[in-house]
């Protein structure tokens, strides 16, 4: 046996340390992912609902494991979490409400020609024939050149919108097409940003009028569930929410223009004019009585932090959310626990699984704070509560990269983009994806409005670049299918286990591609991590506006 040379044997005890059993180069694990998954959807966490047994569990889980992993408590004051308390209220049936024209009453039935809720913690709602305003899409958007109230006055009213944005359903020749992203929602569109201008502008309530195609989802799915509200507890001295919220049946609302002398789908193309102007229904109100339970819960948002080593302040942050449906009624095979197996305790154990790699490989220079929120499936309200009070700064958090479901069908030629056109991220996750030999692949519908539907666009709406991850968005490209067998698992997730007691876990799964997704984001935080760059909004994307206001305080590029 030759001998070695002093700096062979040096060399050697070098590269034997950093690849030591242990300590050699980690990687994301699809066995971990699959153990991880197991546990939470198991079901002594009782599908993981926000309050009660189940979340203690999962909370005790996920901070178990970042300590074991070597974090650092990422809330305030050395804590693991961060207090999101909620509010949920029940609006009881039989409710009585109405719209009258004149002296006509047309009585509506909660779930079938109206689903209602309320976010005030009140016993009981009266409302006693409130005007009611057709406000059009109803959006106010400057950077648009579009205003649909004018100077309506909306205190004590109802307001009525249409659903979706006001170029959605326009033929090209039609002066409105593109100006709201064509196919592409624009926040516009969403119902979300509807009852928030309502609310803005002192409405008593808000309506929107529902209808399949504009919507992305039937009346069924609208009214499932009716007159249950989840809502972050507002801080106290706050505007009070609007007092009644929800859908209006395509043909409840059709009914109403009738009796007012209006034809709704007149109304509907005239309301694609960038002259139309809100105006009140004439001879027409709304009256509502209904009594409402209302119970206050405490859930937890769970925090940690791997500190940057030259510009800790300076944040990246990666995220998904651990809460999900809980229990509710038996399924076919008497099963109550809706166990959010894929929906999102696989995202959930990406993040894991992408703190466990990043703390086991080199230091990176800015910090990284992993997130995991409750209450996404109440209303993104976990991840509104860390925004509105956020630990680290947001004019200082560098981007947020979201896992909400991944596929489980095998590894793909492609990673799907949601949101195109929204900031400089994509050129990262194009980069990342190249060194994987993928492409990058846009959403297939844009006009489901996806990216407003995920965690991720809390922050997005802080003005923080952000990349989502979802396994829905369109189908992949697998390598064992193509795209056909990629569309044909979204159907299928959809279609039977999505929010449904089969999301559960299965042994059988093939996390390859999923294990690819993240990592993607391992990948970028890498890059970002030991990089002076701060990634922008593009020219046109409604968060543009809010990050400029902190643009002086990022130093670097
Ligand atoms: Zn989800």
């Amino acid at each position: 046996m030759p001998l070695q040379s002093p700096l062979l044997s040096a060399l050697l005890v070098i590269c034997m340390g950093l690849y030591a059993p242990g300590t050699r180069a980690a990687q994301i694990d699809s066995g971990n992912l699959s153990e991880m998954v197991k546990v939470l959807a198991s079901d002594e966490f009782e599908g993981r609902a926000p309050g009660g047994p189940g979340e203690a569990k999962t909370i005790t889980y996920l901070v178990d494991r970042f300590k074991a992993i070597g974090l650092q408590p990422g809330g305030k004051n050395g804590s693991w979490t961060q207090a999101v308390p909620l509010l949920k209220t029940q609006v009881q049936a039989p409710a009585s409400l109405a719209f009258d024209i004149g002296k006509d009453r047309q009585a509506l039935q909660q779930a079938e020609d109206i689903a209602i809720e309320t976010s005030r913690p009140l016993d009981r709602i009266s409302i006693e024939k409130a005007p009611v305003v057709f406000v059009g899409f109803g959006a106010t958007a400057p950077e648009r050149d579009w205003d649909d109230f004018g100077d309506i006055d909306l205190q004590g009213k109802v307001a009525l919108f249409l659903v979706n944005d006001p170029d959605f359903a326009a033929e090209p020749e039609e002066p409105v097409a593109g100006r709201f992203g064509n196919r592409r929602m624009t926040y516009y569109g969403r119902w979300t940003y509807k009852f928030e201008e309502a609310e803005r502008r002192g409405a008593l309530a808000a309506l929107v009028i529902h209808e399949d195609k504009a919507a992305g989802y039937g009346w069924t799915v609208a009214a499932s569930g009716p007159g249950e509200n989840y809502s972050l507890v507002r801080p106290e001295g706050s505007a009070p929410p609007l007092i009644l919220r929800g859908w209006l049946h395509g043909d409840a609302a059709a009914r109403l223009f009738a009796g007012a002398g209006l034809d709704l789908d007149e109304q509907r193309r005239l309301a694609r004019s960038p002259d139309f102007q809100a105006f009140e229904l004439k001879n027409a109100s709304f009256s509502a009585d209904l009594a409402v339970t209302v119970e206050r819960i405490q859930s937890r948002n769970v925090l940690a932090v791997l500190p940057g080593t030259a510009y800790p302040d300076e944040i990246l942050m990666a995220s998904a959310h651990w809460d999900a449906y809980g229990q509710g009624e038996p399924d076919a095979q008497g099963r109550t626990i809706r166990p959010g197996a894929n929906d999102d305790a696989l995202g959930t154990a990406g993040i894991l699984e992408l703190a466990r790699v990043l703390k086991a490989g080199q230091p990176l220079e800015r910090s990284v704070v992993f997130a995991l929120w409750t209450a996404e499936e109440s209303g993104l309200l976990g991840s509104a509560a860390y925004a509105a009070d956020p630990v680290y700064p947001l004019e200082k958090t560098v981007a947020n990269l979201t896992l909400d479901i991944m596929q489980t069908a095998g590894p793909a030629r492609d990673v799907i983009l949601v949101g195109e056109g929204q900031s400089d991220l994509e050129g990262d996750l194009e980069r990342a994806a190249a060194a994987q030999d993928r492409v990058v692949t846009p959403e297939n519908l844009p006009e489901n409005g996806l990216f407003f539907r995920a965690d991720h666009f809390s922050m997005a709406r802080g003005g923080v670049p952000v990349l989502l991850i979802m396994g829905i968005a369109g189908g992949s490209d697998l390598v064992d299918g193509g795209r056909e067998a990629g569309d044909a698992w979204i159907a299928e997730y959809i279609a039977n286990c999505y929010h449904q007691t089969c999301d559960t876990w299965d042994p059988s799964w093939d996390l390859r591609g999923a294990v690819m997704d993240v990592e993607l984001f391992h990948a970028i935080i890498r890059d970002l991590g030991d990089s002076r760059r701060w990634p922008r909004w593009k020219p046109g994307s409604e968060f543009r506006a809010e990050r400029a206001k902190s643009d002086s305080i990022r130093s670097g590029r």
